[in-house]
């Protein structure tokens, strides 16, 4: 199943032994030494050296360049390195044994070589929240960069110094930040009271979203985490965070305000369209009309 470089890769627990045989290639992205300390790794001049040379009168520190310069986690990496390798004791006596460090009796199975293969993934919550989701690509896209706060409002463009518009363009209390904008402003909270209310939800819930510390947390709670409707209302957060983008727009490029009852009226047009394109889920929570 896997060729030399990559069986090697899962094989860490070395049993007491010469230690001839294991060597620190740069390749093994996962021997010991990368890992612990990855700064003194990079210093380090010899890489690929035995195990038994590395130790022997702590060859491997006389291996460290320091010319350019060492900082504080080189230190602290170079303490923590230290620890470890003190406590090694090579035995001449015995041959080395590697150990299956993914089963209790260390020996290998294609089950925990798999598993192995996922450690540390982490999962997207992208193709739940935006690409599985029934909405036009551009508001797909729009959702996709503001639940990274990829989006231009005013606090990131204040942090590069470009010219913004500073306060919330539909309350102009609070300084427009991503949250702010989309769920936390009042003007924007009415809104989706309102469109809450229309399609038989409580709006109450809307209240609590001001404690929401980001578009991604206040999506995956409303969006993810939800068990039923839980397509419908993807396409409504998306329907809606569009068209509040979209009212926010007007107001900074156009000059141009609409009415809070004028922008929900808006959204429940919009999903009319969007029900007769193809979005079912969202038709089947949509009154009657
Ligand atoms: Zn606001």
């Amino acid at each position: 199943m896997f060729n030399e470089t990559s069986h090697l890769m899962f094989l860490r627990d070395y049993q007491t032994g010469t230690k001839r045989k294991m060597i620190l290639p740069k390749e093994r992205k996962s021997a010991g030494y990368q890992d612990i300390a990855p700064r003194i790794f990079d210093l380090s001049k010899k890489k690929s050296c035995s195990v038994q040379i590395t130790l022997l009168n702590n060859f491997w520190v006389s291996q460290i360049d320091t010319h350019h310069g060492i900082t504080l986690e080189h230190l602290q990496e170079f303490i923590r390195l230290w620890g470890k390798l003190s406590s090694i004791t090579l035995n001449n006596s015995v041959q080395d044994t590697i150990h299956w460090k993914f089963t209790s009796q260390g020996e290998y199975s294609t089950s925990t070589a798999y598993m192995a293969q996922f450690a540390g993934h982490t999962t997207s919550i992208m193709p739940a929240a935006v690409w599985k989701v029934w909405a036009p690509p551009k508001c797909k896209f729009f959702a996709w960069l503001i639940i990274q706060n990829r989006v231009w409002t005013a606090d990131r463009l204040l942090r590069r110094g470009w010219p913004n518009c500073n306060l919330c363009p539909l309350c102009k209390q609070v300084q427009e930040t991503a949250a702010h904008l989309l769920f936390q402003c009042r003007f924007s909270q009415r809104v989706w009271v309102e469109v809450a209310t229309w399609i038989g939800l409580n709006g109450d819930v809307v209240r609590s979203w001001r404690f929401e510390a980001s578009v991604r947390d206040w999506w995956i709670k409303n969006v993810i985490e939800r068990g039923n409707q839980r397509k419908a209302i993807a396409s409504l957060f998306m329907l809606m965070s569009w068209e509040i983008w979209k009212e926010r727009n007007a107001r900074v490029f156009r000059n141009t305000a609409a009415t809070m009852m004028m922008v929900v009226a808006k959204i429940k047009e919009e999903a009319h369209l969007w029900a007769m394109a193809g979005a079912t889920h969202l038709s089947i929570v949509m009154p009657r009309e």
